[in-house]
């Protein structure tokens, strides 16, 4: 299973960090590194610092944008040493190793592969790479003190990811929902969307309501595995309205 665990370097300075993060992830028996318009490679020092790991160097795929190296990932993960802006459902490592075993462990997950893309030592992951993300993870750090080398990060999440899959310790997994902005929508605002969904596209001729197989029910699903708060239930209901008034205009 560490075989569908893919590190991303994104636009690494140091030649170095590269090695160093080959020779983290073959210690823990991860292969798959992606880098991302790295600025010196391959070169001596990313040789020097992987000691032994020059297989994992070798078999380094390097791309020219974020998204080419992502495309067949089917859960990207951000790290990230601090907050940002929008908060963005967070996890630690062990919980990211959780959330990772429990969907390759899973029947429709099996086949999945997991990205986890590092940033530039200087200035980590932009905002909109971070936005590319299902979650973001921070390793637990001093406050006063919280960025890691990059390829110390990569150490620390190869580790938990192998505690997780081979190990076998995977812990209970995370709920979305928990440090968030804004209060999670309840149970009547959500049910009152869906209500407002469906009406929607019945008058959108999108749901026939003599034959209604099970799209209320997946994108029930859909809606809800994202766990939406208030303001998000709002915007839904904002642009239901609008699609209400226009296919009104049309029908008249
Ligand atoms: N000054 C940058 C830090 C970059 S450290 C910033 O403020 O974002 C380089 C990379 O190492 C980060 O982009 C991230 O991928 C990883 N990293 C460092 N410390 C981390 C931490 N505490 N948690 C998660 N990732 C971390």
């Amino acid at each position: 299973m560490l075989d569908r665990i893919r590190i991303v370097l994104v636009n690494t300075s140091h030649p170095g960090n590269i090695g160093a993060t080959a020779r983290a992830m073959k210690n823990m028996g991860l292969s798959d590194l992606c880098l991302v318009e790295p600025k010196l490679f391959p070169h001596r020092d990313a040789d020097a610092r992987a000691s032994g790991a020059d297989d994992i160097l070798a078999g380094a795929r390097i791309f020219a944008s974020l998204e080419e190296a992502l495309a067949d990932c089917q859960l990207v993960v951000g790290t990230s040493a601090r907050e940002r802006h929008i908060p963005w459902p967070l996890v630690n490592p062990r919980e990211l190793g959780a959330v990772s075993a429990q969907l390759l462990t899973s029947e429709a997950g099996a086949g999945s592969r997991i990205a986890v893309l590092f940033g530039r030592e200087a200035s980590g992951l932009t905002n909109d790479e971070l936005h590319l993300c299902h979650q973001h993870v921070h390793i637990p750090t001093n406050p006063d003190f919280s960025s890691l080398n990059v390829a110390a990060a990569v150490q620390v999440i190869s580790y938990e990811m192998r505690m997780a899959l081979v190990e076998d310790q995977a812990d209970e997994v995370p709920q979305w929902g928990t440090r968030w902005d804004i209060e999670l929508a309840d149970n009547a605002e959500l049910e009152q969307m869906f209500t407002h969904l469906e009406e929607t596209l019945v008058e959108i001729d999108f749901l026939d309501p003599s034959n209604p197989r099970q799209l209320m029910p997946r994108l029930r699903r859909l809606i809800q595995r994202a766990v939406p708060d208030k303001v998000e239930v709002n915007i839904l209901r904002g642009i239901l309205r609008k699609v209400g008034l226009y296919a009104g205009t049309k029908s008249r």
